[in-house]
Formats: structure tokens, sequence, C-alpha cells
């Protein structure tokens, strides 16, 4: 069994890949959920809707996020009467969100409203929430600190960024279904997917007990870099770690890491970097990693499993 921790669009393609060699019982996705946020009274999981979207193969691939043949009829009307339009909904998408907070407000948790999203759109694999607490991701800049809703699409990630910190974390525990599959016998690795490591993967290793979970599970942990040729294929990743002064390269998501992870797969461009990675003790796998396809994704995930299978975790 794999464990893989995906944020949104970048961690849904290489999940996508992953149920496209694995059997339902032998994946689950766990999703970051520190971008949720609550937006005209409706609860907003970007994240788990962009895995949820491209695993039911309704996601747009064009725009990058929401929902195919979308129509903007609510939007545009909300505009007119002045309400708030700074957040893009969808009228096919909107529908999750209602669904969701309906569910959540009846007092379903969010694993079990998200299995039941997945159930109605006929997804076999496991979509996980990281947890099933509010949590909110912090983005720490020079300019102060903002919810990463308003960092990011109000403030389009300008502002100096200087780290990330959570409100709600502390009392937070993983999912049931997350937790569990960490201590599965069967388990055989932990994937990062090629997410953004501050603002999607840190916050799932953020949520208390994960990270040892990961550290102590005894199985190799592979990751997979966001970053190609020195830049993020989309969205803040590459001027975060410029900020942050780490080499926007795979080199610095391999220093992000560190030792948590047992091996990590770079792009043939970077192919350069590979040596000066393996000598940090990291195993490396160099292929394509930039998914256009279904096939891209899928020979990227088989790499991935490849590299797991020829490591082992660290010390153990
Ligand atoms: P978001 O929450 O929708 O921004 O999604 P993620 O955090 O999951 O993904 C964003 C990251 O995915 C960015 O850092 C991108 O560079 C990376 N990314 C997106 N598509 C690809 C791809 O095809 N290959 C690789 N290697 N990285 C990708
Ligand atoms: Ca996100």
């Amino acid at each position: 069994m794999i464990v893989a921790l995906a944020g949104g669009v970048g961690g849904a393609k290489l999940a996508h890949g992953l149920t496209r060699i694995l059997d339902p019982s032998e994946l689950v996705i766990a999703v970051n959920t520190g971008d949720d946020f609550l937006h005209l009274d409706y609860f907003i999981c970007p994240d788990l809707d962009s895995v949820l979207y491209k695993l039911a193969d309704i996601n747009d691939t064009e725009r990058g996020w929401g929902i195919r043949d979308e129509t903007w009829n609510f939007m545009e009307s909300l505009k007119k009467i002045g309400g708030e339009d700074w957040f893009q909904l969808g009228d096919k998408d909107l529908a999750t969100h209602i669904e969701r907070t309906r569910r959540l407000t009846e007092g379903q948790t969010l694993s079990e409203v998200t299995r039941a999203l997945c159930q109605q759109h006929k997804i076999a694999h496991s979509i996980v929430p990281m947890t099933d607490h509010r949590v909110g991701t912090v983005v720490d800049t020079k300019d102060g600190d903002f919810f990463f809703q308003d960092y990011f699409v109000r403030l389009r990630c300008e502002p100096t960024f200087t780290g990330v910190h959570y409100k709600g974390m502390e009392e937070a525990v993983p999912a049931p279904q997350f937790k569990a599959a960490l201590r599965d016998p069967s388990l055989t690795a932990i994937m990062f997917c090629p997410s953004n490591p501050y603002v999607s993967i840190d916050p799932i290793l953020s949520v208390p007990g994960v990270f040892n979970a990961l550290n102590n599970a005894g199985v190799p942990i592979i990751a997979v870099s966001p970053i190609i040729g020195g830049q993020a294929v989309k969205g803040p990743a590459a001027k975060m770690m410029a900020e942050l002064g780490l080499p926007v390269s795979p080199r610095g998501i391999a220093q992000h890491y560190g030792n948590l992870i047992d091996g990590l797969v770079i792009d043939n461009e970077d192919v350069d970097l590979a040596e000066q990675i393996m000598a940090t003790g990291i195993g490396v796998q160099v292929t394509n990693t930039l998914m256009k396809s279904a096939e891209d994704e899928a020979l990227l995930a088989q790499e991935t499993l490849n590299l797991a299978a020829t490591l082992s975790r660290k010390g153990s």
C-alpha cells in the first residue's frame, strides 16, 4: 500500500497517475486542507476539490483549476448586485461547496463528506483530508501575515515570503483513514507529490503526529520535485524558495525535506544535479516529470514506485 501526500493541481496529476497503476485498496491520497476557508458562508476546500475533479475526470485542464465546461452565471449575477467577487466560483463548482457545507452543517466530518463526494463521482480510490479539524495556513511575509487565500488570490503572492505557520493546528489530529494508513502493516512507501513544499506538503507534515508517523513508518519516502529547470511549473513555489535563499532547483527541494526523504524524482532537465543530490544520501531517479497527459502521469507514477522499490528507509 502507498500513501501519497498531495496539494492541489500538481498533487492531483501524480495522484491520478498512481490510480492508474494501483488498486483502490493499495492507495490512500492524503490532501492538504490548510487552504480551506469559509467564503459566502460556504466551506471551500481548494486542494480536495482539485484532486476530486481530477480523479473524476471533470477538471478543466486549460484554466488549470475548477470544472470543465463551467458556466459563470452565479458569479456574474453576484457581481451585478455588488457581492464579493474576488474569489471565482463557477456554477458547477458551487454545487460542490453547497453540498459539502450542507453535510458539514449536518454534523458529518470532512472525511465523511469527501467519501460521499467521491462515491457520487464514482471515484474508487481513497481521497482523505489530512485532518477533519479546521486548520488554516498563514503565510508569513515581510509585509505581515496573511491567510493563504489572501496572499494567493488578493495579493497575488507579491509580498516577500518568510515562512508559514498554522491556525488551529495544535488541536488537530490526522484524519482517521490517513492515520490508519500510516500504521498499516502493508504500507510499502510514502510519496510526496510534486506539490508546493511550503503551502501544500508542509501543512500535512505539520498535523500533530504525522511527521513522527512518517519518520517511524519504516518505509521509504519519495518526493517528486515540483521544480523543473529552475522554475515551478505553476504557482509561487520557485518565488518562495528564492525568497528563503534556497537554490531554486531539485537541490533546494532536497535541502528543504532533508533527512525526511529517502528518494527524489527529478526532471531530465536537471540531470546535472543528480550526483550532488545523491551525495547527500538521497536516492535519485531522473525522468520526465512534466505531466501533460494521462500517459505522462502514469509513467511518472511508475518511476516513482520503481525508485521506492530500490530504496529502504534510512537507518532501517
Ligand atoms: P495547488 O495547491 O493547486 O497550487 O497545487 P500543488 O501544491 O499540488 O501544486 C503546485 C506545484 O505543482 C507547483 O509548485 C508546480 O511547480 C508543481 N507542478 C504542477 N504541475 C507539475 C508537473 O506536471 N510536474 C511537476 N514536476 N510539478 C508540477
Ligand atoms: Ca492549494
